[in-house]
């Protein structure tokens, strides 16, 4: 009988059920046989989501300014204040993006934008009442941390009194944007924005309030694989403690039109993306979730991600402005998901924020009654 590689040990252990140490993350993340970290991240996938469903949701992300106080270099979307192609969107325009998102069948709005240097926590509340008001179930998954934080600065307000404040005001979960990589070394390097301990003090805020909230990571940026698994080890620990995320969503720095995307000459490839998000869904034993990021990988890699450990295809994407203004200009109508979820051998379900099953024809049916 041939002994099994050390790779094949680590997989066999973690598939029976013990947890995989950082030693061993960081062995996987530099080693090179995806085939069995790919079949072992299929296999723990098959175990949480026995059903054989693959879930996408119908939403759009709608970003309410790109004004920018701090500076990203790997962020083509930001505008300095004051630069001439500045915007602040509108109550109306906010509304007449929603409606169109409600007319294709949509459940919420991902709702982000930069970090503006005049806008305390009031112009946030405002924003989330009014459209509570208009649109009552609609769900609002909105500012990521480091908003949060820019608000934390202007109104003088700690996370937690902001996050209370803003779930009264309307707000449904919180997406985890603006993670990057969490560690301070390759951040610093990058940003002006919230530092790993800021991040995932807001997170944690979140879940105390009894919000939800996504965790991401975008790597790529710079940073070694020590670095990637101190980002894995944070969002574990910090899920061990609240069990407040609902997904996890790895995806790979996109370049074009970004200061960093001219110093950085090597992209993480398409085997990158597939051992990290193999990975990832052994090492996050807490997540239920991952997500395919198909809008940065493509459709057919994204779609082939299904098999890598991802449960979940993600949005349709009606709009997206700021991995787009890096490059990423994948789209993909709700039919085109579904057929590519039913050629991986999965059940294609709608979903909503909180990765609950959405039936449309059940809620058409309830109004014509
Ligand atoms: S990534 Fe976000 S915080 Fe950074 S520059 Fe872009 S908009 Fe601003």
């Amino acid at each position: 009988m041939t002994k099994p590689t050390k790779v094949q040990s680590i997989l066999d252990r973690v598939l029976a059920g013990d947890r995989m140490s950082v030693d061993e993350c960081t062995f996987l993340l530099e080693s090179h046989d995806i085939a069995s970290m790919g079949a072992a991240a299929d296999e723990v996938r098959a175990r949480r989501h026995p059903d054989n469903i693959v879930t996408y949701i119908i939403d759009r992300n709608v970003n309410y300014t790109n004004v920018c106080n701090v500076v990203c270099t790997f962020c083509a979307f930001y505008r300095r204040p004051g630069a001439a192609d500045t915007y602040v969107r509108t109550f109306d325009e906010i509304c007449q993006k929603i409606d169109e998102t409600i007319a294709l069948g949509g459940t919420g709005v991902l709702m982000q934008g930069g970090l503006h240097p005049d806008f305390g926590i009031e112009w946030y509340e405002d924003l989330l009442r009014s459209l509570r008001e208009k649109y009552p179930t609609f769900q609002l998954h909105c500012f990521s941390p480091p908003e949060i934080h820019n608000i934390h600065l202007i109104s003088k307000l700690d996370y937690e009194t902001i996050m209370a404040r803003l779930k009264a005001a309307g707000l449904y979960s919180l997406p985890g944007g603006g993670a990057e990589i969490l560690d301070d070394e390759v951040r610093k390097r990058v940003s002006t924005k919230c530092t790993t301990q800021e991040w995932l003090d807001v997170m944690r805020a979140v879940h105390r309030v009894g919000l939800r909230s996504t965790a991401t990571m975008m790597f790529g940026i710079g940073d070694t694989v020590e670095h990637q698994v101190r980002h894995l080890q944070r969002i574990r620990d910090l899920q061990d403690e609240t069990g407040g995320f609902t997904a996890f969503i790895p995806w790979t720095f996109q370049r074009e039109n970004t200061a960093l995307g001219r110093r950085i000459k090597l992209e993480p490839t398409g085997v990158d993306y597939l051992k990290m998000l193999a990975v990832s869904r052994l090492f996050l034993d807490n997540i239920e979730n991952f997500q395919s990021s198909w809008l940065t990988q493509g459709l057919r890699l994204g779609q082939v991600a299904l098999r890598f450990g991802a449960n979940d295809m993600g949005s349709i994407m009606i709009e997206e402005n700021v991995v787009s203004a890096a490059g990423a200009n994948n789209s993909a109508d709700e039919t085109t998901l579904q057929f590519l979820i039913r050629e991986a051998g999965f059940t294609p379900q709608q979903r909503d924020i909180l990765y609950r099953h959405v039936n449309r024809d059940a809620q058409l049916e309830a109004v014509m009654v």
